[in-house]
């Protein structure tokens, strides 16, 4: 497994698939883009694209953009070698690691802004995230020129960003969404979770309850909006230590809000547990 630190390195390395003389047929190139401190969550991506494609490259990259300035980018978990080592098990072709400079370039002055979009959800508590995410990914299509990138539905309203950023600028990369791998008790699997103390790990929980909550009351009928979020709610004031940021039912293309359930309706939720913000959701059936 190459660890490449350029984009054009990882251009040159796809481009040598795609255009060699030798370059085999049904070639297909896939991307996995994480923030490292690779977890069964990444690795679930990884088998994805190893299923899917010929040749996989894994971005590393904490993207400076998508944090607001009192977010955790700082201490944000960071284990380059744990990850290589995962990545190469999983059978990863490259692992792409760049710097920031080599990313924002001296000077860069070019954001990709989905309008509308961007201010739903996490976008209405994080000014500027979804455009932080909408920029570096764009710049790993750009670069990668992957036929396919795996993203996982843990992350449901930027799955939407990036898929109308993807129709709107023509891009060519698919993009593929995979299941919510989760612990033995339900917690979705974060990076995050590695600043949660015990007893925050167990106050955690309420997420992941909320959603099965919603996901059985939709099981037995109920679509509208006002009673699934209600029923979430009382989940959450069961514990008092976790602080609700937004629950809400949305429309999964638009992010817009819904007041009745449809099939494909995304359910969200999103809470600090201390000083960790945390989410989870559903794609109720
Ligand atoms: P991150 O490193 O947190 O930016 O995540 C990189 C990719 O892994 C994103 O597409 C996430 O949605 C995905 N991911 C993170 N956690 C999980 C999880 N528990 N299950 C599935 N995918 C995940």
């Amino acid at each position: 497994m190459e660890i490449l630190r350029t984009v054009e390195e990882l251009r040159r390395w796809s481009r040598a698939l795609r255009y060699s003389p030798c370059a085999e047929a049904g070639r297909r190139i896939g991307l996995v883009p994480t923030m490292g401190a690779l977890h069964s969550g990444h690795i679930s991506l990884i088998r994805a694209a190893r299923a899917a494609c010929s040749h996989v490259a894994v971005s590393i990259f904490v993207n400076p953009t998508q944090f607001g300035p009192k977010e955790d980018y700082a201490r944000y978990p960071r284990s380059f070698e744990a990850d290589c080592a995962l990545a190469q098990a999983e059978d990863a072709n490259v692992v792409f690691a760049p710097s920031i400079e080599e990313m924002y370039p001296s000077g860069a002055a070019t954001f990709v802004e989905v309008e509308g979009l961007s201010e739903h959800l996490d976008g209405r508590f994080r000014p500027g995230h979804f455009r932080g995410v909408a920029t570096v990914v764009a710049k790993l299509f750009i670069a990668a020129e992957a036929d396919v990138a795996f993203f996982g539905q843990k992350d449901a309203a930027q799955v939407a960003v990036l898929r109308r950023m993807t129709a709107d600028l023509r891009l060519s990369t698919e993009i593929v969404v995979c299941p919510i791998v989760r612990d033995a008790d339900g917690l979705a699997l974060s990076s995050r979770n590695s600043y949660l103390s015990a007893a925050e790990r167990a106050q955690a929980l309420t997420l992941s309850r909320a959603v099965r909550q919603v996901e059985s009351l939709v099981a037995q009928g109920e679509r509208r909006a006002a009673r699934l979020i209600a029923a979430a709610q009382k989940i959450f004031a069961a514990e008092p230590a976790v602080r609700v940021e937004f629950i809400e039912l949305a429309d999964w293309s638009t992010l817009e809000p819904l007041e009745t359930a449809a099939p494909g309706a995304l359910f969200v939720v999103a809470a600090y547990v201390g000083s960790t913000r945390l989410i989870d959701n559903a794609i109720l059936r």
